[in-house]
């Protein structure tokens, strides 16, 4: 069963997200193990302060190693495994379906661990982090957002989490290319007609539209990703 845990400041942002749709219904028909870790719950300070100025100056906080630390060895200690440890991080690689996909099958429980203010002391991220992942050349204010992104991406790839596998090997990038444009009813909606094709029953004719209509797609708006 595929299992993560996130650790967090900001635990009810999480939960709310993880309980809602796809990845909610996963959860409450336990096809998928998620908990939510709040990470000031670990922080040995009597106020419960978790974060601190950077050494060497300059604007903001940073969270500090002990807590997120501390959290960790709670969940290793709880899962008895040692889990794939993966910083949110506009520093990281670029997430993928095809990450999305391997995270999916990988059989070790992901540690997700959300930073805030500026980031987190680099000596925690050297112990224990195994990956630093980003979701895109953007800087958003906490990790949350990112480790919800990623979560909904791989909990869908899970089996049995869709009603069948052709939900997702359609989709826009599982197979490289942008998915071909989709049509529903009424046949005629402000005076377009649904093409063709379509409404034919032809099998073969439809398969071949969508497949041009798809590479057509990818050509005009990533070109990057027929080139690779
Ligand atoms: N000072 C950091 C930097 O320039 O790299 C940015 C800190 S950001 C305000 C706070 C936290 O949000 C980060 O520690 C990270 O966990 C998360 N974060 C922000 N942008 C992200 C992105 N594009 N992908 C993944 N996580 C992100």
């Amino acid at each position: 069963m595929f299992k993560a845990d996130v650790a967090t400041l900001f635990p009810d942002m999480c939960e709310s997200v993880l309980s809602c749709s796809i990845v909610g219904r996963a959860r409450k028909f336990g096809l998928v193990d998620v908990n939510v870790y709040n990470i000031r719950d670990y922080s040995l300070d009597k106020h419960k302060k978790v974060d601190d100025y950077p050494y060497g100056g300059g604007r903001g906080m940073l969270m500090q190693a002990d807590p997120i630390y501390r959290c960790y060895d709670y969940v290793c200690f709880s899962r008895n495994s040692k889990p794939i440890v993966v910083y949110l991080s506009p520093k990281g690689v670029a997430f993928s379906q095809a990450k999305a996909l391997e995270y999916s099958r990988c059989g070790q429980p992901l540690f997700l661990l959300c930073g805030h203010y500026e980031g987190v002391d680099q000596r925690l991220i050297d112990e224990i982090v195994d990956e630093e992942v980003s979701i895109g050349d953007y800087v958003v204010t906490g990790g949350e957002l990112p480790a919800l992104v990623i979560l909904d991406a791989i909990i869908r790839l899970v089996p049995s989490v869709l009603s069948s596998e052709e939900c997702f090997v359609l989709d826009s990038h599982f197979d490289g290319l942008l998915e071909y444009p989709q049509y529903t009813r009424p046949k005629v909606w402000h005076n377009v007609e649904v093409p063709d094709v379509l409404l034919s029953g032809h099998h073969e004719n439809i398969r071949k539209w969508r497949l041009e209509k798809s590479l057509e797609l990818t050509a005009k708006r990533r070109p990057d990703i027929l080139d690779r």
